[in-house]
C-alpha cells in the first residue's frame, strides 16, 4: 500500500501537471469509486472548474478547487498522467480530461476512493477519516510527539498505524522506523522511556525523508504518475527482510505478527 512518501512523490508531480488547467470532461467509469457525491454529481461539478493547488494530508491526496477532490489509493490505486496518445490501464474507474491530457485513476482490487466537498462536509458524510497530524508537518514537533504518544497503552506499531494520531505511516515505514530507533514495534509506548520515544520521532523523519528523496517503494505494484518504479524498495533495512541477516549486527531478522501486520526487527539490535 502507497505510504506517505510514495503519495509525496505522486503529489509533487501532479502539482506540476494538474493546477490551473480547465477540466474539460469527467468519465465515471465505476459509480462506486466515488463515495461522494453522486457519480453524476462529481463529474458535472469537476467539469469546467480549475485545480489551484495539490496537497497531502497523510495518505490522502487534496485536489484543491472551488470544492476539493481527495483521492485515497487504497492498496492498489494509481493516478496516471496519460499523453495524448496513451491507453488507460486495465481496471481504470476514471478519467479526467485536462485538454489533450488526462489523469486517470485505477484501481484493481478497489480499496481506493474519491470523493468531491468541503473537508468538513466529507468528515461529516465520512468520506474523509478524522485524521492526526501529517507526519511531516512542522507543527508535530518532539514536544507534542511526546504528548500524542507517552500515554498510549498500545504497542508502537498500533499507535503509529493508528491515522488519527499521526496520519501518513503504514507498514513499511513503522517497521524502518522502529529498526533505526532500535525500538522493537511490539513494546507499548507508555512503557518506553521518554528518549526512545523521541529516537522513534527522529527516525519517522529520516526514514521519511530519504524515502521521497528516493522516490518512493515499489514493493507490491507501485508505481509513480508517469508509470515509474521507485528506488526506497531496495534500500529498507528491515521490511520484507525476515529470515535475512541483520545489516548492522548480521544475525537473523524475525518476523511475527504485532497488530494484525506482518512485522520485521531485529532482536539484538531493538530493544
Ligand atoms: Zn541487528
Amino acid at each position: 500500500m502507497p505510504e506517505l512518501p510514495e503519495v509525496e512523490v505522486i503529489v509533487r508531480e501532479l502539482r506540476e501537471m494538474c493546477c490551473h488547467r480547465r477540466i474539460t470532461a469527467v468519465e465515471v467509469l465505476r459509480d462506486d469509486v466515488i463515495r461522494h457525491p453522486s457519480a453524476s454529481t462529481f463529474a458535472s461539478t469537476l467539469e469546467g472548474s480549475t485545480w489551484t493547488g495539490i496537497s497531502r494530508h497523510g495518505k490522502f491526496i487534496l485536489f484543491e478547487g472551488a470544492e476539493t477532490m481527495v483521492v485515497h489509493l487504497g492498496m492498489t490505486g494509481h493516478l496516471r498522467l496519460l499523453r495524448p496518445s496513451s491507453p488507460v490501464a486495465p481496471h481504470t474507474h476514471v478519467v479526467i480530461h485536462l485538454g489533450a491530457d488526462r489523469l486517470a485513476f485505477d484501481d484493481a482490487r478497489r480499496f481506493g476512493r474519491m470523493a468531491l466537498g468541503s473537508q468538513d462536509s466529507l468528515v461529516a458524510v465520512r468520506a474523509l477519516p478524522q485524521l492526526g497530524a501529517d507526519a511531516l508537518d512542522p507543527e508535530l514537533t518532539a514536544e507534542v510527539f511526546e504528548s500524542l504518544f507517552r500515554n498510549r497503552h498500545r504497542s508502537v506499531k498500533a499507535s503509529l498505524l493508528d491515522q488519527g494520531i499521526v496520519a501518513g505511516l503504514g507498514n513499511i515505514y513503522i517497521d524502518e522506523l522502529s529498526f533505526r530507533a532500535g525500538v522493537r514495534p511490539s513494546r507499548t509506548m507508555s512503557s518506553l522511556r521518554k528518549a526512545d520515544r523521541a529516537r522513534l520521532r527522529s527516525a519517522m523523519l529520516e526514514v521519511l525523508d530519504e524515502a521521497i528523496a528516493n522516490r518512493g517503494s515499489s514493493i507490491d505494484d507501485y508505481r509513480d504518475v508517469w508509470n515509474a518504479k521507485g528506488k526506497q524498495q531496495e534500500r529498507l533495512r528491515v521490511y520484507g527482510r525476515g529470515g535475512q541477516h541483520c545489516t548492522v549486527c548480521q544475525s537473523i531478522l524475525r518476523k511475527r505478527t504485532v497488530a494484525g501486520r506482518g512485522t520485521t526487527y531485529c532482536s539484538v539490535c531493538q530493544k
